[in-house]
């Protein structure tokens, strides 16, 4: 529990949340933004700020959940869709609690979560020297 953490503070109960589930280590409740219908988010009972701190073992117990909850969002509202989405670091991340998003998709739901495509225009060499930069750093 981080003093000042509004999803520990929501973990607690001290704030209240639509929360549609709940074990021992993780808590899944409804984005209070509902960015698409049944916007969900989950979070591990443990205080970890982002992905680069958090260990294999809360990691695993978050996404152990996701296909869970996932077929549940589908079942009750039977989206087009559905994307995972992990925020990490300012100005991407809002609330420094891991959390992973589970975003419904559904026509026309003025979501855009799209990336360049560039297949084509990167060379050899430079795909080899991006495998080489990433792993100097594993
Ligand atoms: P992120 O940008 O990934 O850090 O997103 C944080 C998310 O937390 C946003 O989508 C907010 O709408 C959501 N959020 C913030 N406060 C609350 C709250 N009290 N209950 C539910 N969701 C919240
Ligand atoms: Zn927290």
């Amino acid at each position: 529990m981080e003093n000042e953490c509004i999803f520990c503070k929501i973990d607690q109960g001290e704030i209240p949340s639509y929360t549609i589930y709940e074990d021992d280590y993780v808590r899944a409740f409804l984005d209070i933004t509902q960015g698409t219908k049944g916007h969900t988010l989950i979070i591990p009972k443990k205080h970890v700020k982002n992905v680069y701190e958090t260990d294999p073992e809360t990691i695993n117990h978050v996404f152990s959940v996701v296909p869970k909850i996932a077929r549940a969002l589908r079942d009750a509202f039977n989206p087009i869709g559905l994307n995972i989405v992990n925020n990490n670091d300012e100005p991407l991340q809002s609330v420094f609690h891991f959390h992973v998003h589970l975003i419904p998709r559904y026509e026309d739901d003025g979501m855009v979560l799209k990336t360049e495509n560039n297949y084509g225009k990167i060379s050899t060499e430079t795909f080899n020297s991006l495998v080489e930069k990433i792993q100097e750093n594993l």
